[in-house]
């Protein structure tokens, strides 16, 4: 395996690392600072910076070559590295139109999407004038098995009737969001991976409550956010199911890969920047008459760290090669174990660099306490570590059966 970068990611990369430098990281702080000040409200620079973005060619970079007419042209593995850098900073993924849940649902749109639903939703969301949300969670029921899900999808003339409950519905807050992608059954007396279908909802459907926005260890996240919402005998016509009954599953198996390659690379940028700024932080202090960085319990955390981000970059290179060359479905145990490797690398990694920063680590004055959150939310969303190593150790023993 080769995972030398092409000279279009290479020159993207430099492109992208120089737009951070000039744009993002002097503002980093204060970004998040508005956020958590500011609830639901849109940082004052963010149109700007999109516009920059755009100008500089680094826009919806995330959509593989073969979305065609959509597609800047990268392959996964092209656009890998690149994630990688916007996950240095954690909010720096949306000024190029690159972060999620937008960035699933505009790949959704692009595969499954009829002419007149590109027009109308698709097209903004490439353009970066709207942002939409993902339901598919509810709260009744353990929705890490997405046959649970309850919400019905009722056909009657020439519309569909949607009644449900949802939570966890990430971007739903976002003032420019207008769009939903729900999940719900269209047949719940048919087979279990075919009972499920995915409807487009408008968020100003009548019918549909915004009940509240979620907090995460206490933070709104905003101006995203993660919203409950009740879905109360809302109307929309036919014409809005995607693909067709019964295909919801499998649009919802689909949609994960390539996002799951997207929040490893961006949390083993985040995990990079931690260790970054513990070296540095541990050069500076001293303690009992020397220097923290001379300590070997310091020392042998930051080679360990190196050595966890390292194992995890390439697992995740290797992904994403996969799903260029032989697609999502042969590539779906790799995919499986970044995404139980990834976060919880992230996690120890910053872990450590919290430790060494002491008060510092946990407090607003540095993005650790930021990039933890990442890594933490991410064991749980787009299903939790155990169901990745219960489907990946199923896969594993049924390809050890069949060999006999
Ligand atoms: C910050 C955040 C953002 C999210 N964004 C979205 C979004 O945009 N849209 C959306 O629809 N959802 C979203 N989710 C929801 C997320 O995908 C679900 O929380 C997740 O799939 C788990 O479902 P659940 O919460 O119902 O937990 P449950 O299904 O109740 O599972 C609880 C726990 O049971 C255990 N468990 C489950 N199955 C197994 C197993 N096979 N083996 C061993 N243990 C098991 C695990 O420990 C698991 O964490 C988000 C969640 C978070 C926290």
């Amino acid at each position: 395996m080769n995972f030398e970068y092409s000279t279009k990611s290479l020159e993207l990369q430099d492109k992208l690392e120089k737009f951070m430098q000039q744009y993002i990281y002097p503002i980093e702080l204060e970004y998040l600072e508005f956020a958590e000040n500011n609830p639901w409200q849109i940082y004052p620079k963010i149109e700007e910076l999109k516009n920059l973005a755009k100008a500089e060619g680094l826009w919806n970079l995330f959509l593989p070559e073969e979305y065609g007419k959509f597609s800047p042209g990268l392959t996964n593995l092209e656009y890998a590295p690149l994630a990688r850098i916007m996950g240095r900073v954690v909010w720096s993924s949306q000024v190029f139109n690159c972060s999620a849940p937008d960035t699933g649902n505009m790949e959704v749109l692009a595969k499954y999407g009829t002419n007149a639903q590109q027009k109308k939703w698709l097209t903004p969301l490439l353009n970066g004038e709207i942002r939409s949300s993902f339901l598919m969670t509810e709260p009744q029921v353990a929705s890490s098995d997405a046959t649970n899900i309850e919400t019905s999808i009722v056909k009657e003339g020439n519309e569909y009737v949607i009644n449900g409950r949802k939570w966890w519905s990430s971007g739903a807050m976002h003032p420019n969001t207008k769009i939903y992608i729900v999940m719900g059954k269209t047949d719940p007396s048919a087979h279990r991976y075919v009972q499920q279908s995915m409807i487009l909802v408008p968020a100003d459907t009548p019918g549909v409550k915004v009940i509240r926005p979620l907090r995460v260890y206490g933070m709104y996240e905003s101006p995203e956010g993660h919203a409950e919402i009740e879905l109360d005998n809302v109307r929309v016509p036919e014409e809005n199911l995607l693909v067709g009954e019964g295909s919801g599953f499998a649009i919802a198996q689909g949609r994960l890969g390539p996002g799951r390659i997207h929040h490893c690379m961006r949390l083993i940028g985040a995990a990079e920047r931690a260790l970054e700024l513990m070296c540095q932080r541990v050069s500076k202090r001293t303690t009992f008459g020397k220097q923290v960085s001379q300590y070997s319990s310091i020392r042998q955390d930051i080679a360990l760290s190196k050595c966890e981000i390292e194992q995890a970059r390439y697992l995740t290179l290797a992904a994403a090669d996969k799903i260029d060359r032989h697609g999502i479905k042969e590539a779906k145990d790799l995919i499986a174990m970044i995404k139980i490797v990834v976060p919880t690398m992230t996690c120890n990694v910053v872990d450590r660099a919290i430790q060494a920063h002491g008060g510092m680590g946990v407090c607003q004055d540095t993005p650790l306490a930021a990039f933890w959150l990442y890594g933490r939310i991410i064991r749980i969303a787009d299903g939790p570590d155990e169901v990745h190593m219960y489907q990946l150790g199923r896969n594993l023993i049924k390809k050890e059966i069949a060999k006999e």
